[in-house]
């Protein structure tokens, strides 16, 4: 079957989402609110699934992370810590006329022609100027736009109204000194340029101007956008005053959607502000965290001493975050109240892992030690993974850890359904990289609304970002608490005494500069910050240091759309009469499939099938989600569960109860989603040969 167009496609996804209970509009009783999603019955278990199988893969199969859950509002200094309260803003435009903001860095260039106007004025005005012309044909200016447009810029020479601003001028003078002000409103009308002037400068106008590019052919969709700018500030029936038109090339001053200017970029915080406690008032400003990962840096210390763990060693977190996005789009992709699944992996500074090991392996291999570790206890079970599972060794540097996450979230993606295929490593270019980061790959998902390069192929958007962050986030926040973020490393220690000289000068060299670095970058006064670097680089000697960390931070909701985009498919299918129809399947990995299996009686009106299924049901309801089901005819039954994304449907008929033989006694009928196969098992083997699939 031919694929979908994309919008069709998307369209056809949030249609689905909706009617079958993954993702409900927010608020729809009351017209939705724009950013913010909620998840139906199907859509909530799906996303338990998938926080519960990262927490997974990332505390329980590994000894070297621990978890934690923070709240939502902290300390607003940590926003300052972290460079939120200062950085954390999208430049922002904003479309003149239909106040739709957008992103600056969104705006797609475009070419065209564009018509100016400088002024308007109420058409009224003009139609006055018309006739007081008509009435006086030597008036020496006769287009009535000049005049309107010479009187509200000033440029009133040779116009006639020179006189009567004078004698006005005089008058009022008079009428002021003598503290007769009423009589001002008095001055009397006479020439035609008094009325001129009087007609213009009194009539509603604006000074402001405005440029609208015209899209498609019609230029009228430009005067139209114009007269809408101006009605917005005031004048009732526009006349469009100083027309221009000109050309425009790659220019991103204009609504990709309506052709109207756009605001000027300005920066716009992200974060949801609010305040603790009865008093409005700045002392009491708080924020919804905006990222989950400085809860992680701010509790690091904490979590170091209860944990027992040692560096490396991460922290993870899956929890809200709050960003007021600029411009929500794309269904769930940006919203303003999203979750995330952060780690914080802490690493020895590579002087560290060199004082100890000698050398920093470098990160090609790492590639390496996939070979060298390819035995099948590397091999997670269910669907094969591309590549084999590296393991962490001793001599890694940043590099090489960096590499490794970014290869572990890959991996973790195709475990629950994404193929390698789908996904691309986009690695950020030195440009792109923040001051701090050392290197960030991106795990971008091929959405359908991604955008298409010269070859028509999709570049995806972004699920996930892999970053090596330095040390930057701790030692954000020594400065900011005054609180030491370093750890004391036993190893270091030992293995720096037996250091000789000429390593120790090396090492502490380096570790001095990358300090002072960061130190002078932060805005530390020079002389303090070499003081500060001198000593942190004498820590070194008593085994101390601030740890280096590499942040995978991933987006659940991006990666719930990703598996909803992924999993939608339409084949052929016989409906109850053999006839093909087009089937909708949602074809979930079943470890992230909302419901694992379901199960039906054949026939609702044959109580031993019920009893017999029932049996079945509250067999396997302990270990997954089953969904019962009697209702309808058993093709339409299979087909409900193939949108929901149920891969297994198990069927309780005559040969469950032995009626054709005792051979099939106890047997029922499990049906595959994707291949639409059945197979014959016995009740007591379900258990098991499902367990096996959905874990
Ligand atoms: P983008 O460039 O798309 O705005 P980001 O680089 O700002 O994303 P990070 O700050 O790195 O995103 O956040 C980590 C992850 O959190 C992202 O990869 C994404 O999956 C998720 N995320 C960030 N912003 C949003 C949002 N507005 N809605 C849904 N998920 C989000």
């Amino acid at each position: 079957m031919a694929e979908p167009k994309t919008n069709e496609l998307m369209e056809k996804i949030v249609s689905l989402s909706k009617r079958r209970g993954f993702i409900f509009q927010s608020s729809e009783i009351y017209g939705g609110i724009n950013g913010f999603w909620d998840y139906g019955p199907l859509g909530a278990e799906l996303k338990r699934n998938v926080k519960e199988l990262w927490w997974r893969s990332m505390t329980q199969d590994r000894g070297d992370v621990v978890g934690l859950e923070a709240t939502i509002i902290m300390h607003p200094k940590i926003w300052e810590a972290s460079g939120h309260v200062d950085t954390f803003a999208d430049l922002m435009v904003e479309c003149l006329v239909s106040k739709k903001r957008f992103r600056a860095d969104q705006i797609e260039p475009q070419t065209g022609t564009v018509y100016s106007f400088t002024a308007a004025i109420e058409r009224l005005a003009i139609e006055r100027l018309e006739q007081i012309l008509r009435e006086n044909p030597n008036f020496p200016v006769s287009s009535p736009t000049e005049i309107a447009e010479r009187i509200l810029f000033g440029d009133l020479k040779g116009l006639g109204v020179e006189d009567y601003l004078r004698k006005f001028q005089a008058e009022a003078k008079r009428h002021l000194e003598r503290g007769d002000l009423e009589r001002l409103f008095d001055i009397p009308e006479e020439s035609a340029g008094v009325r001129i002037w009087q007609t213009v400068t009194d009539a509603k106008h604006s000074l402001e101007s405005y440029s609208a590019l015209v899209l498609g052919k019609s230029v009228d969709g430009a005067k139209k956008l114009a007269k809408e700018f101006y009605r917005q500030r005031g004048i009732t029936e526009p006349f469009l005053l100083g027309e221009r038109i000109g050309t425009v090339e790659n220019s991103t001053r204009f609504n990709p959607e309506n052709g109207s200017l756009l605001t000027e970029p300005r920066p716009f915080n992200l974060m949801f502000k609010t305040y603790v406690g009865p008093v409005a008032d700045a002392e009491n400003v708080a924020y919804l965290r905006p990222e989950t990962a400085q809860a992680i840096f701010a509790q690091f210390k904490n979590v170091l001493e209860t944990s027992r763990q040692r560096v490396p060693f991460g922290i993870a977190q899956v929890g809200k975050a709050f960003r007021n996005e600029v411009t929500p789009r794309n269904f769930t992709f940006r919203s303003r109240e999203f979750e995330q699944m952060e780690l914080e992996f802490f690493i020895r500074p590579d002087e560290v892992v060199e004082a100890i090991c000698g050398r920093v392996a470098s990160a090609a291999e790492v590639s390496n030690i996939e070979h060298r570790t390819s035995n099948a206890e590397h091999r997670t079970s269910g669907p094969q993974l591309s590549t084999l599972n590296p393991q962490p060794q001793p001599d890694w540097g940043w590099e090489a850890w960096h590499k490794y996450w970014v290869e572990q979230r890959i991996r973790w993606y195709e475990s629950i359904g994404l193929p390698r295929a789908t996904l691309v490593e986009y690695w950020q270019k030195p440009e792109e990289l923040a001051h701090y980061a050392r290197a960030t790959v991106d795990i971008l998902f091929k959405f359908p609304f991604s955008k298409r390069d010269d070859r028509g192929e999709l570049t995806g958007e972004e699920l996930e970002g892999i970053a090596a962050r330095s040390d930057f986030d701790l030692s954000q926040h020594q400065r900011f608490s005054g609180k030491p973020m370093g750890v004391f490393d036993e190893e270091l220690k030992g293995a720096w005494a037996k250091l000789d000289e000429a390593a120790k000068k090396n090492l502490g060299q380096r570790y001095h500069d990358a300090r002072l670095t960061y130190l002078t970058k932060s805005g530390v006064p020079a002389e303090q910050a070499a003081q500060d670097a001198k000593a942190d680089a004498a820590g070194l000697a008593k085994g101390q240091y601030i740890p280096h960390v590499i942040e995978p931070s991933a987006g659940v909701d991006r990666l719930i759309l990703a598996l909803i985009c992924h999993a939608y498919s339409e084949d052929q299918a016989p409906d109850e009469k053999g006839k093909l129809e087009t089937r909708v399947v949602m074809r979930f990995h079943p470890r992230v499939a909302p419901i694992k299996v379901a199960v039906f009686p054949l026939l609702k009106n044959r109580p031993e099938l019920v009893r017999k299924a029932v049996e079945v049901r509250e067999l396997l309801r302990p270990h997954m989600t089953v969904f019962y089901d009697e209702v309808g005819a058993i093709g339409r039954r299979y087909r409900r569960q193939d949108e929901a994304g149920t891969p297994f449907g198990v069927t309780i008929d005559f040969d469950t109860l032995g009626e054709k033989g005792p051979e099939l006694k106890d047997t029922v009928t499990l049906r595959d989603r994707d291949s639409m196969k059945q197979e014959r098992v016995r009740i007591g083997d379900l258990l098991p040969l499902l367990l096996e699939k959905v874990r």
